[in-house]
């Protein structure tokens, strides 16, 4: 008797949902990331209780054709790469086709959407699709997640406060809104506004949105250019440092990444300037060819691997040393268009 089986869509969904939906900031990630890839300009979030309750995320991009609806809830199946090739040159956030079947394997989802005309709206719980039929809908996605981690007790346990979980949803969106600026985002908890983005491509604006306006007037504006690299962003006066790297964020082609080497990068741009165990706040935007940037190391995708990376760290730290340099230090003036 053979003792290996394949196993279900289901189970491996959740198995796969494990590792890519770890809370409810997770599922607002995917979703918005999702939205981003659609080609969106507005990206409106709402959560209650901390996600676990509802999570809803609409936005005004490409939707779904409906004959396509039923297939994104399919693991491995996406829109966003077809060949080996396009796996080298990845140009969207998303490409792996499983965060709508993971979310799908372990909450309750209903998704509306249309392509401009007609429409679809889809409910699928714990893997199992209940309904799907035609409806109108205003040209974009509407997606609403209840019941996160209904089937998976271990997971709801491992949950932290529900405050802990909202500031984690409220980094994910400030995180993602810093590499958008050219989106306007709004996220309400319990009919609260947290955060509100004009989506009119002004960084600065963004940046005195999340952190305040003080704080934008001892930034520094950076940039510069090689052959493979484009940076931009900006970067805190030496006196103004916070005590965890957390406040340094770091962009590449729009996606939010942890990236140590960068971070040491920033760090030796101050050289002797900031004292043991402070950091600094920036918002690094680094743009390059999407050969050079490997981002199918996990399946979060925050962790990526750079091809010429000691040629990007250097390009950094200089790009900072001459912001910092006294000529050039007059803070950037607000931009107030
Ligand atoms: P991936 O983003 O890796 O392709 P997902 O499971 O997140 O995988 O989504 C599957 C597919 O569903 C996407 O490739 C895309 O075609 C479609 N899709 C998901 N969300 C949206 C959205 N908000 N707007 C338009 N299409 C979407
Ligand atoms: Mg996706």
């Amino acid at each position: 008797m053979s003792k290996i089986r394949e196993l279900s869509s289901i189970l491996s969904d959740q198995i796969a949902a494990g590792e890519v939906i770890e809370r409810p900031a997770s599922v607002v990630k995917e979703l918005i990331e999702n939205s981003i890839d659609a080609g969106s300009t507005e990206i409106d979030i709402e959560v209650k209780d901390a996600g676990l309750q509802y999570i809803k995320v609409v936005d005004n991009g490409s939707g779904i054709e409906s004959d396509d609806v039923k297939l994104a809830f399919k693991r491995h199946a996406t829109s966003k790469i077809h060949n080996r090739k396009d796996l080298f040159k990845i140009s969207s956030l998303g490409f792996r086709g499983e965060a709508l079947p993971s979310i799908a394997s372990i909450a309750n989802v209903k998704l509306k959407t249309s392509t401009g005309s007609g429409g679809t709206e889809l409910n699928i719980r714990g893997g199992e699709i209940l309904r799907c039929i035609p409806a109108e809908a205003r040209k974009g996605t509407t997606v609403e997640v209840s019941d996160l981690f209904f089937n998976t007790p271990a997971r709801l346990k491992y949950m932290k406060s529900p405050a802990t979980e909202l500031s984690k949803i409220t980094d994910v969106v400030n995180q993602i809104s810093l590499g958008h600026a050219e989106i306007s985002f709004s996220l309400r908890h319990n009919n609260r506004e947290l955060v509100r983005t004009s989506g009119r491509n002004n960084l600065q604006q963004v940046i005195g949105g999340i952190y305040s306006l003080n704080t934008v007037k001892k930034m520094v504006k950076i940039s510069s250019t090689d052959d493979d690299f484009k940076i931009s962003g900006y970067t805190s006066l030496p006196e103004m440092t916070r005590a965890s790297r957390k406040y340094i964020s770091i962009m590449m082609n729009g996606r939010y990444v942890k990236d140590n080497n960068i971070v040491k990068a920033v760090l030796e741009g101050y050289r002797s300037k900031l004292m043991i165990g402070r950091y600094p706040m920036a918002v690094i935007k680094i743009d390059l060819d999407p050969l050079l940037l490997d981002v199918n190391v996990h399946p979060t995708k925050q962790t990526v691997r750079i091809s010429k990376e000691e040629q990007l760290c250097s390009l950094i730290s200089l790009a900072i040393f001459k912001a910092l340099e006294p000529k050039n230090l007059i803070p950037d003036a607000m931009d107030k268009t």
